[in-house]
Formats: structure tokens, sequence, C-alpha cells
């Protein structure tokens, strides 16, 4: 059992924030960080892996899940069901190790007011404007109008969230909003209350000055 207890880092935005590209930029920058990896019901996209983006879950798969408890939370979104498994979390949390969500915010909610909630540090990122989301989800997706018009009602709805969090960045530029983000990390790794090994440290650091 490790003495620092891990950091949930909770990452929320509209889609087509660029919160997935950040979420990557910040997994690849630190290796220590564990990636919840979600259940869903919804069926995987093209390059889609189990087990790496999602869990992909039938209906009743997933509803046994949550009545096992296996859950940590879990949420409707666009339709399906999305949830985040405990056992990994804790896993990461007992090992001292931070782990990254990439959840909305009723899962955002959920952590925050559950027994975890003082490891949360929660982090909204909005876009630069309501046209360049527009635009990045069009680009992104061959979908209709009809689904574009309803996936800007859904980003609307996530913003209207925006002030449940700990840290807003708004993601002009993804060099940019990525150098927040680890300054985020790297200032709430550096709290004295999240460094439990402090005290043994400033007593070593005593004893070296007695003993000069
Ligand atoms: P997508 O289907 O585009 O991958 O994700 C749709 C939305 O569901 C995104 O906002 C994503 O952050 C959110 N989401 C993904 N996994 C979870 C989860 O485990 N719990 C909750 N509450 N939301 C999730």
């Amino acid at each position: 059992m490790a003495d620092r207890r891990g950091i949930l880092i909770i990452l929320s935005s509209p889609s087509g924030a660029g919160k997935s590209t950040l979420a990557r930029r910040l997994m690849s920058w630190d290796p220590t960080l564990s990636f919840s990896v979600s259940a869903t019901t919804r069926e995987p996209r093209p390059g889609e892996r189990e087990g790496v983006e999602y869990f992909f879950k039938t209906h009743e798969e997933f509803d046994h899940m949550v009545a096992q408890d296996e859950m940590l939370e879990h949420a409707r979104v666009f339709g399906n069901s999305y949830g985040t498994p405990k056992a990994p979390v804790e896993a990461a949390m007992a090992a001292g190790r931070d782990t990254l969500f990439d959840i909305d915010w009723q899962g955002g909610q959920q952590i925050r007011n559950s027994a975890l909630g003082k490891d949360v540090v929660s982090i909204f990122i909005l876009p630069p404007s309501i046209a360049e989301l527009e635009s990045r989800l069009r680009t992104r997706a061959q979908d209709s109008d009809e689904v574009i018009a309803g996936r800007m009602e859904k980003s609307m709805s996530e913003i209207s969230h925006w002030a449940e969090y700990d840290y807003v960045l708004v993601n002009r530029d993804l060099d940019v909003a990525e150098a927040e983000l680890k300054t985020i990390l790297m200032a709430e790794r550096a709290r004295r209350d999240r460094q439990p090994g402090l005290n043994a440290f400033i007593r070593s650091l005593d004893e070296e000055f007695e003993n000069r």
C-alpha cells in the first residue's frame, strides 16, 4: 500500500473541444498515469479496440455490472450507457498512481460527491467559440445535419456545467492547452497535503543540518 493517495483527474468537455486528444497527450507525457477505460453500450467506432478506448458491453452486461456495484459512476449519454469500472481505479489509488477520466458532467458529479471526492481534480475544456465547435463536429463526422444539430444541443448542455469544475481551459491551441493541463497536474501533485512523505523528508533535512 503506497502512502501517497492517487489523484483522480476528471476531464470533461463537449465533444469536439479536443478532450480525447488532450487526454492522449497527457497519457503519453506521463506513463505512470492510469487511464480509466469506461464501459459502454454504444457500438465501437472504426479503429476502436476492446479494452483500450472502451469495454464494449451489451445492455444486459452493463446493467449486471451496475447491479453488482462494479461501477464507480454511470450515466446515460447520447442514448447509451457509460460507466467507470471501480476495480482499476481502486487498484491505481492503492498503488499511489493518478488516474485520468474522460467522462461527462454526470460522471464528474457522481465521483466528486462520492467518498473519493477529496482526491478529485476536475478540469473542464471549452472550445474557443460555438462556430469552431460546430466546424470541428462537422469535419470529424460524416453525420447528417440532424445528427450534428443533436450533438450541438448536447454540447451546449454539457457546457452549462462548466462552473462545477476546479479548472477551466479554453482550447484555442492544442499545444497551449496541453501545457496548461500538465501545469495543473504538476501543481496539484506538489500540494502539501498530497505529499505524505514530507514529514520524513523534513526530518532527514534536520538531521543533515545537525550533523554538518
Ligand atoms: P463517446 O461516445 O463520444 O466516446 O463519448 C460520449 C461522452 O461520454 C463523452 O463526453 C465522454 O466523456 C462520456 N463518457 C465516456 N465514458 C464515460 C463514463 O464512464 N461515464 C460517464 N459519465 N461519461 C462517459
